[in-house]
């Protein structure tokens, strides 16, 4: 496993409108070993293999994080925020935040107060960082209304193959789609590839259309992040049973074709992956809802690398998933052959 460059990206900031960071290392990174490398007009990267096929699979992972923006400074030099993307508020109040500035990263304390902990409907317009500065003017000396922010934190490897960090959330997907991209072009894929580190998912899907509607995949697969189901005030029964270290997770639901799955399926089998199941009732809430969207229509499925404690400044998971959910989709994209069948019947 690529460690360098997995933990380049988790050492990147990059909340959803600020991905610029994160998208710049994979730009680099992927230079290496892809055919063509293109940066939309959103900021994000894709990077393809076999660009002359015209049957092509495209592999997204979203680069962007979940976070807070600064909205406003008040003249006791407290910056207050909105949210970005489906944060907890409550898991801000005592942690350590870092503000982008134009000026670069600007530290930050977030007020904390044990009334304001236990208000279980605390949202973000509750939350105060403390730079350090005496004034507002001080303070806006620094930070500039519309600045991103998000937890202060590194990550660290745990007991086993387990790691902890913030944005595992999608960074991991990024880390797979590019990894899965590099091992499919040595392993021989033969049809056209392209992954994207995707901006904006978070908050819409928006990056991950303007990427499909560019690439004009036959198949297009998500790769993203689950709820683990193995923890306490988890229920399998919601939408799954999904352990950590149990293999990549597929998704079922209305809107992707069986026709897809199986491909996975036959590919896994092959390679003696493990699959786990995970069931959407409808949108899938990944860049697959948009993807499969662009263009014609394009058939899609969401593959899963299981996360605990997800949009926390801790999340966790177990590298054996990340790797097996690479191993698979490499030998997925060499399944794969311009003359497939996707339809149901007929
Ligand atoms: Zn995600």
């Amino acid at each position: 496993m690529n460690k360098n460059f997995l933990y380049k990206l988790l050492n990147a900031r990059g909340v959803s409108g600020s991905e610029t960071p994160v998208e710049k290392i994979v730009y680099e990174y992927v230079q290496q070993f892809a055919d063509k490398v293109d940066v939309d007009v959103m900021g994000s990267v894709t990077a393809t293999i076999n660009p002359e096929v015209p049957f092509k699979v495209m592999l997204a992972g979203h680069a962007d994080e979940i976070g807070l923006r600064v909205t406003h400074i008040e003249d006791n030099g407290l910056i207050r925020v909105s949210r970005v993307g489906g944060i907890y508020a409550t898991a801000f109040p005592g942690h350590k935040v870092v503000i982008d500035t134009a000026g670069g990263p600007v530290y930050g304390a977030v007020l904390t107060d044990r009334q304001l902990v236990t208000d279980g409907n605390m949202g973000a317009d509750k939350l105060r960082i403390d730079i350090g500065a005496k004034t507002g003017d001080e303070a806006r000396e620094y930070v500039s209304i519309g600045d991103p922010a998000t937890f202060d934190t590194n990550y660290r490897e745990l007991l086993g193959d387990r790691m902890t960090a913030r944005a595992f959330d999608d960074r991991i997907g990024v880390f797979v789609v590019m990894e899965a991209l590099r091992l499919a072009k040595e392993q021989g894929a033969v049809i056209g590839v392209s992954a994207s580190a995707t901006v904006g998912e978070e908050v819409g899907a928006f990056g991950a259309f303007f990427a499909a509607s560019a690439v004009k995949p036959a198949i297009g697969i998500a790769v993203d992040v689950t709820y683990a189901t193995d923890t306490p005030f988890t229920d399998p029964a919601a939408a799954g049973n999904v352990v950590l270290g149990g293999g990549p997770v597929l998704c079922k639901g209305p809107g992707i074709p069986n026709t897809v799955n199986e491909c996975i399926e036959a590919s896994a089998d092959a390679l003696d992956i493990k699959l786990q199941y995970e069931v959407s009732g409808g949108r899938t809430h990944t860049d697959g809802d948009s993807i499969t969207r662009t263009n014609s229509g394009v058939p899609f499925t969401v593959l899963s690398i299981p996360l605990r404690y997800m949009h926390s400044p801790a999340e966790v998971l177990s590298l054996s998933d990340v790797e097996k959910t690479v191993e698979l989709l490499a030998g997925f994209l060499c399944d794969c052959s311009a003359n497939m069948n996707l339809k149901p019947f007929g």
